[in-house]
C-alpha cells in the first residue's frame, strides 16, 4: 500500500526489505501501520505502564512510566517526521518499540542483569528488545515473535557493539559497516532524548529532587524561565514549570526540524539506501542547540539520576534482580511451569547459557511490582 506525498528519502512501506517471515496483504493497513497495531498488541507494551522510567512505579501516580516516556517520544517524533515529510507510522512504531526491552527499575536493573550475565553473554535492552520482537512475544500461530519489518527492527536496535553485531544478519551490518539507519530511526533516537530531558525535568521538580532556581544555570531552561516570568510574573510552580518545559520542547523540536531540512537538501539523498550511506546524521540539531541540550542532559545526570534518593532505590532494586537470577538458577523449581519445561528442552554443550538466557529473559521482562513481589513469595517460602 502506497502512502501519498512522502518524500523519496522516507521509509516507502510497499519498498520494505520485508519480514523474516512472510506475511499476506493487509487490506487496510500499510506495512508500517501493522508494525505498530502489533507493538500496541504485544504484552511487553503492556508491560511498559509498570516500569520504572526514573522513579520506580509505586512512588507516585504523577511520575513518568515507560509506557508514558514512549507515548510522549512518539508524540515528539510524529511532528517531527510529519514536519519533514518522511513516514509516521514507522517514526511512531519505532517510537513505541524503543524501550519494549528495558528491565524493571530502569538502567539499574538493567546493570544488575548484565552483571549476572556477565559470563553468559551479558544483557543489553535494545539487543533484548530485538529479542522480544523477533522471538519472545508469543502471538501467532506460524511464527514466533511478532515479525516486523526490517525498518521498524532497523529503528529498534538504536546501539550495538561490532561483536553483538555479527550475530545478527544483515540487521547488524550497519553497526559493522558504520553507516546509520533511515531517517524515521534517526528521528526516534532523538525524539527519545527531547522526551526524558524534559519530562524528567517536570517529574525531578515535582518530586522536590531538583530545585527551579539550580535548574536556571542550565541555559535553554534559564533562557524561557525568564520568557515566562516576565510575561506571566504570579504563576503557580505547576503552571510555571509546564510552560518552561512546553516552551523549551518547542524550541529544540523547531529547531531539529529545521536544521534537518536544511541538512537533507544539502546532502539531497535519492532513497533511504543512500540515508543509510551518507555517513552523517541527517537528523540533528544546530550546534547552539545541541550544546544547551547536552548541557542539559548532564545536569540530569548529576542532579537527578545520581540523587542519593533516586540512587538509594536503584541499589535496592540491583540487589532484587541478583537475588531473583541467583535464586532461579540454584532452584528451577521456582520457575513458571512453561520456563521449567523450556530448561528441560536445552540440550549440548550451550546448555549453561541458554539456562541463564531464558532466566534473564523472565527476569527482563518483569514489571517493577512483580519482581518486589516475586523476590518476596521466595524469600518468605524459604
Ligand atoms: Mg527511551
Amino acid at each position: 500500500m502506497v502512502v501519498n506525498n512522502l518524500a523519496a528519502y522516507a521509509a516507502h512501506p510497499e519498498k520494505s526489505k520485508g519480514r523474516i517471515h512472510k506475511n499476506d496483504e493487509d487490506s487496510y493497513r500499510n506495512q508500517y501501520q501493522r508494525d505498530r497495531d502489533r507493538i500496541i498488541h504485544s504484552s511487553a507494551f503492556r508491560r511498559l505502564e509498570y516500569k520504572t522510567q526514573v522513579f520506580v512505579n509505586h512512588e507516585g501516580d504523577m511520575f513518568r512510566t515507560r509506557l508514558t516516556h514512549s507515548i510522549e517520544v512518539s508524540q515528539i517524533g510524529r511532528t517531527i517526521a510529519r514536519a519533514l515529510n518522511v513516514n509516521e507510522d514507522l517514526t511512531e512504531a519505532i517510537c513505541l518499540a524503543h524501550d519494549l526491552g528495558h528491565t524493571p527499575f530502569g538502567h539499574a536493573g538493567q546493570d544488575a542483569l548484565n552483571a549476572c550475565m556477565k559470563e553468559f553473554g551479558g544483557f543489553e535492552h535494545n539487543l533484548q528488545s530485538i529479542r522480544i520482537v523477533d522471538l519472545l512475544e508469543q502471538r501467532y500461530a506460524s511464527f514466533p515473535g511478532l515479525n516486523l519489518t526490517f525498518e521498524t527492527r532497523e529503528g529498534i536496535i538504536k546501539h550495538c557493539s561490532k561483536n553483538n553485531a555479527s550475530n545478527l544478519g544483515e540487521l547488524g551490518e550497519r553497526f559493522i559497516n558504520g553507516e546509520k539507519p533511515g531517517i524515521e530511526a534517526q528521528i526516534a533516537n532523538i525524539a527519545d532524548e527531547i522526551a526524558y530531558n524534559n519530562h524528567d525535568i517536570d517529574d525531578g521538580l515535582r518530586a522536590g529532587l531538583l530545585d527551579i532556581e539550580a535548574l536556571r544555570n542550565c541555559n535553554l531552561f534559564n533562557i524561557y524561565y525568564e520568557k515566562v516570568k516576565t510575561k506571566w510574573s504570579n504563576l503557580t510552580d505547576d503552571r510555571l514549570r509546564h510552560e518552561i518545559i512546553r516552551k523549551m520542547i518547542n524550541c529544540v523540536v523547531s529547531d531539529l526540524i529545521k536544521n534537518s531540512e536544511e541538512t537533507i537538501n544539502l546532502i539531497k539523498p535519492a532513497n533511504i539506501e543512500q540515508v543509510r550511506k551518507c555517513g552523517k546524521s541527517l537528523i540533528i540539531m544546530s550546534d547552539s542547540i545541541i550544546i544547551m541540550h547536552k548541557a542539559l542532559k548532564k545536569y540530569l545526570r548529576l542532579n537527578l539520576y545520581q540523587h542519593e534518593r533516586v540512587m538509594s532505590m536503584s541499589n535496592k532494586a540491583k540487589e532484587i534482580v541478583r537475588f531473583l537470577f541467583n535464586a532461579y538458577l540454584e532452584d528451577k523449581n521456582l520457575l513458571t511451569k512453561e520456563l521449567q519445561f523450556a530448561i528441560s528442552e536445552t540440550k549440548g554443550a550451550k546448555n549453561g547459557n541458554e539456562v541463564t538466557r531464558i532466566v534473564a529473559d523472565y527476569i527482563a521482562g518483569m514489571t517493577d511490582r512483580f519482581a518486589f513481589s516475586e523476590a518476596e513469595r521466595i524469600k518468605n517460602n524459604s
